[in-house]
């Protein structure tokens, strides 16, 4: 059997990594992949049936470089995006640049050729929860914060804050796709991620990457350095973690099953990952003193910050984010198996094998 082509652009970053891992290692796959880095897939640059394309993609690109691989290609994942909330606010105007301006060439290209567009986009674009408007913001009635795919309502923040650049450039390229499925017939499935959790994600200041990391790198940085954990707005944000294996094994059944993904949207989230950002903070210290045998990490200090402060001005929080996953069970068969405690586990190993050793951190076992 002849193997499919795939492209991925966003292929060295952590989700395009995993992804690749994953593709390669099936053996049913030839991957042409984009992105500026590649520190994340290097054990692949060798392989056949990796073609790897150090380059950044944009609508300039897109058209040369891009356009001749798409109209041979089985199937594109595009994963390619500014996706850290530091960045929303810090620089918003790359942010929208690199969520849709840089990207929507990619949507005409593949409705041009009538190729299967597979694009994360993300939970975000739900903005934040109608309970969070509700007098006494509880959270009783499920129906007024539960996230379903084809019926909840985005509500974000107003345009003056920051923070919904991201969700609405997102939200905007969503909209594209579906514009070119009913006016061309392109085919697509659009991924809502539920903050996936794993190996390499993102990067720990001052050591491999400069800034603001997503909470996972934020959190190991503080236990690695001896520094407090900072929980922004008092740590009282939800989110559902996911594990990254989960999430690819998610991304593969899309490619397997595509008379079940195509022309959908998928939230894919674990609902049993769902803590706030304080208990995330208590949990992650408890399975530092598990890993490393250091009880002292039971005592980690962690303190409060405000989110202008922490981010700047201009940042709103999501109050909780909880999927609907019925769509993934029914259609795909799929469902998150790993705790969130394992997820923890295994990503915290990863980090502290990584880059403890030189603070004299080892894990045992
Ligand atoms: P990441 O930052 O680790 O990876 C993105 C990769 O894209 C990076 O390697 C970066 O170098 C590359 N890239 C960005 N712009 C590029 C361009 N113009 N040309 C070439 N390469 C470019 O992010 P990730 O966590 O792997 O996320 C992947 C996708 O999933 C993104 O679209 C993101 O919005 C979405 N997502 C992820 C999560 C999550 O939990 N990880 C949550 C919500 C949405
Ligand atoms: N957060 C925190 N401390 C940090 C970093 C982030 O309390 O050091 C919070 C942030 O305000 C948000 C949650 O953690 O409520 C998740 O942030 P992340 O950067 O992972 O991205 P998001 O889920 O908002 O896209």
């Amino acid at each position: 059997m002849s193997k499919k082509k795939v492209i991925i652009l966003g292929c060295g970053g952590f989700v395009g990594s995993h992804l690749t891992d994953r593709m390669l290692a099936s053996g049913k796959y030839q991957i042409e992949g984009w992105d500026v880095s590649y520190d994340k897939i290097s054990q692949h640059l060798g392989n056949d049936d990796l073609t790897f394309h150090q380059q950044y993609v944009d609508a300039a690109t897109t058209y040369s470089e891009l356009e001749p691989v798409i109209a041979e290609c089985d199937a594109v994942f595009s994963l390619a995006a500014v996706c850290t909330p530091a960045q929303y606010v810090a620089s918003p105007v790359k942010t929208i640049q690199s969520n849709f301006i840089d990207a929507y060439k990619l949507i005409d290209f593949c409705a041009e050729h009538r190729k299967w567009l597979i694009h994360t986009s993300t939970c975000e674009v739900y903005g934040r929860t109608l309970s969070s408007y509700v007098p006494e913001d509880n959270y009783d009635n499920l129906d007024l914060y539960e996230q379903r795919e084809d019926e909840t309502p985005l509500v974000m923040g107003p345009t003056t804050n920051h923070r919904w650049s991201y969700a609405t450039a997102k939200a905007l390229f969503e909209r594209y796709i579906f514009a070119h499925n009913a006016e061309n017939g392109m085919p697509f499935t659009i991924i809502r991620p539920y903050n996936w959790f794993g190996a390499r994600m993102d990067f720990i200041p001052g050591r491999d990457g400069d800034g603001i990391p997503r909470v996972l790198a934020c959190f190991m940085t503080a236990l690695l350095d001896g520094k407090p954990m900072q929980l922004v707005d008092g740590g009282e944000a939800y989110r559902t973690i996911t594990y990254i294996d989960d999430a690819v094994d998610a991304l593969m059944l899309m490619l397997e099953k595509p008379k079940g993904s195509k022309n959908q949207v998928f939230n894919v989230g674990n609902r049993g990952g769902e803590v706030t950002m304080r208990e995330l903070a208590l949990l992650m210290r408890e399975t530092a003193a598990e890993i490393t045998g250091r009880d002292e990490f039971l005592e980690h200090p962690i303190e409060e910050i405000s989110g202008e402060k922490f981010y700047g001005e201009g940042y709103e929080d999501c109050d909780r984010r909880v999927p609907d996953v019925k769509k993934a069970e029914s259609r795909l068969d799929w469902k998150a198996k790993t705790s969130l405690r394992e997820t923890l586990r295994i990503t915290m190993k990863y980090y502290f094998d990584n880059y403890g050793r030189a603070s004299g951190i080892n894990t045992q076992g």
